[in-house]
């Protein structure tokens, strides 16, 4: 009898498995199709200065409508990384945001942009010259654009991925480790990669004035970070109780629904010229 359910769990075990294997092989067959149609956006989230509460940058986020489902960036990164589409499809987000934030600045509008990186795009041939192109191309300036990356980037093909970040940084792009705190190797990564800032991962900023230890431990990532010279940002501000924490530790930045949803283009050019609501 044992033999029987344990027997059945696998069974469902490989059906959940199997169903997962067939979402992906259909995302990846829709994503070529989906580049070439269009069907990409990119939303923008602000990030504000937390001391003056302006908004200092914007940080790009890829959007898949496919049809009328939202596909979230979660589900499909993955399949595109593994195809190899997530080139293609990381340098349209590259110039479309370079385009879009330049245009905005050109407007008298003083932002950053903020991308996220995946590692296939960093170790393409081309990559340092596809950011140099789309920074050419755009006008925006070096130093206003920030590249994301995360620890497990630095896994694979570390050597490479260092080398290419490091002449990126030389023409005056920042870095930031994104959801920092969560990698197994945090603190070495510093060493490894010369970073411009550190992104609070939201499992510590969730826990802000409700849990002890995660209110401490945001607290001494703060603290890390500012040792370090680092500009810190807190991801995932949704309560007004981890605004008023973060600013009294003097987190740099914040960044999260409670602060601003990410949202189309048209929607941050009248953002920017009203004051934000929620964080006075
Ligand atoms: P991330 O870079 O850490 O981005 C932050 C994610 O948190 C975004 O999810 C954002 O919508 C969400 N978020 C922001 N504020 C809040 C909040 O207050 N509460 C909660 N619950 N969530 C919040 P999204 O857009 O689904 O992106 C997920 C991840 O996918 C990103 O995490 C990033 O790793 C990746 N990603 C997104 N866009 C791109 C892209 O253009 N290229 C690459 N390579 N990766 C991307
Ligand atoms: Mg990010
Ligand atoms: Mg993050
Ligand atoms: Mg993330």
């Amino acid at each position: 009898r044992a033999k029987e359910l344990g027997g059945r769990r696998v069974e469902v075990f490989a059906a959940h498995m199997h169903a997962d294997v067939v979402r992906r092989l259909e995302i990846a067959a829709d994503l070529q199709r989906a580049l070439l149609d269009n069907q990409f956006a990119v939303e923008y989230q602000p990030v504000v200065d937390l001391a003056t509460s302006r908004v200092t940058a914007v940080e790009a986020l890829v959007r898949w409508w496919r049809g009328n489902t939202f596909v979230p960036p979660e589900q499909f990164l993955g399949p595109a990384e593994d195809t190899g589409l997530i080139v293609p499809l990381s340098e349209w987000i590259l110039r479309e945001a370079c385009n879009e934030v330049a245009a905005w600045r050109a407007s008298s509008l003083d932002i950053g942009l903020s991308l996220n990186l995946s590692l296939r795009q960093i170790t393409a041939p081309r990559f340092v010259e596809t950011v140099s192109q789309a920074l050419a191309e755009s006008g925006l300036p070096a130093s206003a654009l920030t590249l994301e990356v995360i620890e497990e980037m630095l896994v694979e093909d570390a050597e490479d991925t260092i080398n290419k970040l490091s002449q990126l940084r030389a023409l005056g792009v920042r870095l930031a480790i994104d959801d920092f705190g969560t990698g197994y190797a945090s603190l070495a990564f510093l060493r490894q990669l010369p970073v411009d800032m550190i992104k609070i991962d939201p499992s510590f900023v969730s826990g802000l004035g409700r849990d002890e230890t995660l209110t401490l431990l945001t607290r001494t990532i703060v603290r890390l970070g500012h040792d370090l010279g680092l500009i810190v940002v807190a991801e995932g501000i949704e309560r007004p109780e981890q605004l008023e924490l973060l600013r009294e530790m003097g987190c740099t930045r914040g960044q999260g629904y409670l602060v601003g949803r990410p949202m189309a283009a048209r929607g941050v050019d009248s953002l920017m010229r009203t004051p934000l609501q929620n964080t006075a």
